[in-house]
């Protein structure tokens, strides 16, 4: 009957046939079609994902990166067409951080080696290359007061493995005191692994809380070539080059935001967002976390604007900073937006990684909307299908769904298949674009421009979420809840999950 009412007299065959295969879909079957077509056939994401990885790289928030990043967004977002192009100030950091090209820590020798390292974000690096023996910390402060000549310019090897947190500065010890008041060059860390996670908080980092040289981590396996060679009765000798980059100043904070406006109804909204900001440890140009949920906005975006999608709602693309120091951007969002959030039929938000699109989950009374806007995402990409999940609590933990969840609003944080590890490469060293495949960009953003265009043109808006339906997990409540595992068919977003309870969310 929908399609009926949709299809001019005198349709083709071949059309009434493949809308027929849309006949749950909200909005009009041949913008589908097109959508699906141009998301598959003549896709932008490769070009936008390596442009924003390797032309504007990482983009910390509060780095002058990030703030190169913004305009390179309102630019795109302007070139697609779309409408109320503009940042909106969520808050400020009192203090800037970028990283410079100088990023190198290697161990002297006959040829020297190369280690992969990182240091805390809001921490120092050198005042050009530093080299000095390395040296193991000593077990007592005396060793360091008698003799502080035995430490002056030597990289102190740390015993503490360190993980996703990094080396923890917010209580040095009085042992730390003694062996900066030395002049060491360094400390150097061991990750619990092969990772060498990147993160740090501005707010511990005051200036004379600050260690007076770098915080450098490394690779466990590397750390014990140190050990072995010092264990042997050898010196090794370290040499590090990093150039880290304060900017001392407040530095305003925005959100990144655009619309193709509604029709019929302007003021009701569907939100297709994902973060913006990125950790930025050397090497790493958030690619996956969260280049992949920016370039499916942006490629949404423009798909939608190529086919000449008329959403009936308003379509808002938003692209979030602050998520990774705790969903900043998007929390003020609905704070100041809190008058409007009724209006908000759904967000839909990407911010799990490298792998595609495998499902959308939602509360019972959701299901039937949530159907009919994944209906033509079934069969889209072979092997790709796009499956709805019923669960009993909505997420509100992890990303930027969570913010919109916690005031009721539905938040949709996207379900992956495609068995790429996300935790190999979130928030380290390895989060690169070659990490991610490009039919797994395709369809991520063709999906988002699916799922955006129905639920825009549906009948009804989104069911609120009530109080007390949500689940602190970062994942989907139901996933968890042990019933429907295999429906994820992917072990990153199971490693995401468990990363992030590890670190208390
Ligand atoms: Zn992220």
């Amino acid at each position: 009957m929908f399609i009926r009412r949709l299809l001019k007299p005198g349709a083709s065959i071949a059309v009434l046939a493949f809308a027929a295969s849309f006949a749950a879909a909200q909005g009009n079957p041949s913008i589908i079609e097109k959508i699906i077509d141009e998301g598959k056939n003549r896709s932008q994401a490769r070009g936008t994902l390596d442009e924003l990885s390797e032309k504007i790289g990482a983009r910390l928030t509060g780095s002058r990166a990030l703030d190169r990043g913004k305009t390179w967004a309102l630019r795109r977002f302007r070139s697609y067409g779309l409408e109320n192009v503009h940042l909106e100030e969520w808050g400020t950091i009192p203090v800037g951080f970028d990283r410079g090209e100088r990023q190198s820590v290697k161990l002297l020798g006959d040829s020297d080696f190369e280690f992969v390292f990182s240091t805390p974000c809001w921490t120092v690096g050198t005042d050009g290359a530093v080299k000095g023996a390395a040296v193991k910390l000593p077990e007592n402060i005396e060793d360091v007061t008698r003799a502080p000549e035995n430490f002056k310019g030597k990289f102190i090897l740390m015993p503490k493995q360190v993980g996703m947190g990094g080396p923890n500065l917010q209580r040095p010890t009085e042992i730390d005191n003694a062996l900066d008041n030395a002049g060491i060059a360094g400390r150097i860390y061991r990750t619990n692994g092969e990772l060498v996670w990147t993160s740090g908080r501005w707010n511990s980092y005051k200036e004379d809380n600050q260690p007076k040289s770098p915080l450098i981590t490394i690779r466990r396996s590397d750390y014990e070539m140190i050990l072995n060679q010092l264990d042997s009765g050898e010196t090794p000798m370290i040499e590090a080059d990093i150039e880290n980059i304060f900017t001392r100043r407040p530095m305003k904070q925005h959100n990144v935001i655009a619309e193709i406006p509604g029709t019929e109804k302007p003021d009701e909204v569907v939100i297709v967002c994902g973060h913006f900001d990125s950790w930025n440890g050397p090497g790493s140009t958030g690619a996956s976390d969260n280049g992949t949920g920016t370039t499916a906005a942006f490629e949404a975006a423009r798909i939608l604007k190529t086919v000449g999608a008329k959403p009936k709602r308003t379509i808002r693309f938003i692209l979030w900073t602050g998520e990774e120091q705790g969903l900043l951007g998007s929390r003020k969002y609905v704070e100041d937006h809190a008058a409007e959030l009724d209006k908000i039929s759904a967000v839909l938000n990407e911010d799990s990684g490298q792998n595609w699109h495998a499902g959308i989950a939602g509360l019972p009374e959701m299901i039937p909307l949530l159907k009919q806007a994944a209906a033509p995402m079934a069969d889209a990409f072979p092997g790709m299908p796009v499956k709805v999940q019923e669960v009993n609590r909505m997420s509100r933990g992890g990303s930027d769904h969570a913010s919109f969840v916690m005031k009721g609003v539905p938040g949709f944080f996207m379900v992956k298949g495609g068995g790429l590890s996300y935790r190999h490469v979130w928030h380290t060293q390895n989060d690169k674009p070659s990490e991610v495949p490009d039919i797994n960009l395709k369809q991520m953003a063709t999906n988002m421009a699916v799922l955006a265009y129905n639920l825009a043109c549906a009948d009804e808006m989104m069911p609120r979420v009530p109080l007390g339906r949500t689940t602190a997990h970062p994942n989907l409540g139901g996933f968890f809840e042990g019933k429907d595992i295999p429906f994820c068919e992917c072990g990153s977003i199971l490693e995401l999950g468990y990363q992030l309870s590890r670190m208390g969310f």
